[in-house]
């Protein structure tokens, strides 16, 4: 009898190992599952590797010289690996890059027709269903279409990066440091977008530096340390755990500003518990 299907936008990671050039090893034997429709933190401190999974799964890890010595991913158990990142994107999986590099020259709503790029025959009444969704989830893009999305704050282009990410209707959004650099009520803001992405069915690998921020939104987090998986578990657990909370959220009320802001401290704890 056939083994049976896993459901649609399961996204698993085996034994992957990564390197850049001969000298530099950024990820080792890393595996990671992210269940269709869940959101899965990735934790760790600046060089844990983060950036490398995500630039391996969205298959651009080549234009930064980088190459996957072993292990695989899959998307619903056909294998990612070694495919462009073109078929990646019209498999269903999208990245919103670090940075949130948009097309500072363009409109608004022409950056979120560049996300059009990676959908296939959408006709007319599908590409104004997929605006009027993005518009909805972010109403400030829809006030600003027409503004050069240069002139938007930093926050505005973040979501402007998600909307055209989210224009390809993903099954697996990747999301690099969504709140990196933004003041508290913004990462809020960006917070509940989240929430609201993931409610509509789709997957969120989700890399933060922001522990407190990552561990309120993701179902399951798992913490890199110089490339190597170095805790996962349950988000809830991870949160609840007292050396995680000194050691990664500084003992801050999590809802809170402050904790909002907090940042993971380098040294990482053995927690056997939760050890991968
Ligand atoms: P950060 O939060 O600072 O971006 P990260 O967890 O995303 O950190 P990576 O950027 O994936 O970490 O880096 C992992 C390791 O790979 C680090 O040692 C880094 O110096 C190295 N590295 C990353 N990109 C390259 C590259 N293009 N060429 C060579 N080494 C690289």
């Amino acid at each position: 009898m056939a083994p049976p299907q896993p459901p649609p936008g399961t996204l698993s990671i085996q034994d992957l190992t990564v390197s850049y050039g001969r000298s530099v090893r950024a990820l080792t034997e890393v595996s990671l599952d992210l269940p269709a429709g869940g959101i899965v933190a990735l934790l760790g401190a600046n060089g844990a590797g983060k950036s490398t999974l995500l630039r391996t799964v969205s298959g651009t890890l080549a234009l930064h010289s980088g190459a996957v010595e072993s292990g695989s991913i899959s998307l619903d158990g056909t294998r990612l690996t070694g495919r462009s990142s073109a078929h990646i994107v019209a498999a269903g999986v999208v990245q919103v890059p670090e940075g949130r590099r948009v097309f500072s020259a363009l409109s608004v709503e022409d950056n979120l027709k560049a996300g059009l790029l990676g959908v296939r025959g959408g006709s007319r009444a599908v590409v104004r269903a997929l605006f009027d969704e993005t518009y909805a989830l972010f109403p400030v893009l829809a006030e600003r279409r027409r503004q050069a999305a240069g002139l938007l704050s930093g926050g505005e282009q973040q979501m402007l990066a998600m909307g055209r990410a989210l224009m390809a209707r993903p099954r697996v959004l990747l999301l690099d440091e969504p709140s990196l650099g933004l003041a508290p009520l913004i990462v809020a803001k960006i917070a509940r977008v989240i929430r609201r992405i993931h409610s509509q069915g789709t997957g969120v690998l989700l890399v933060e530096q922001n522990a407190a921020l990552a561990l309120q939104l993701a179902d399951h987090a798992y913490v890199l340390d110089v490339g190597r998986v170095r805790l996962s578990g349950p988000a809830a657990e991870l949160r609840e755990s007292d050396e995680v909370r000194r050691l990664y959220l500084g003992e801050q009320d999590v809802e809170g500003e402050e904790g909002a802001q907090a940042t993971l401290s380098d040294g990482h704890p053995a927690l056997s518990r939760w050890s991968a």
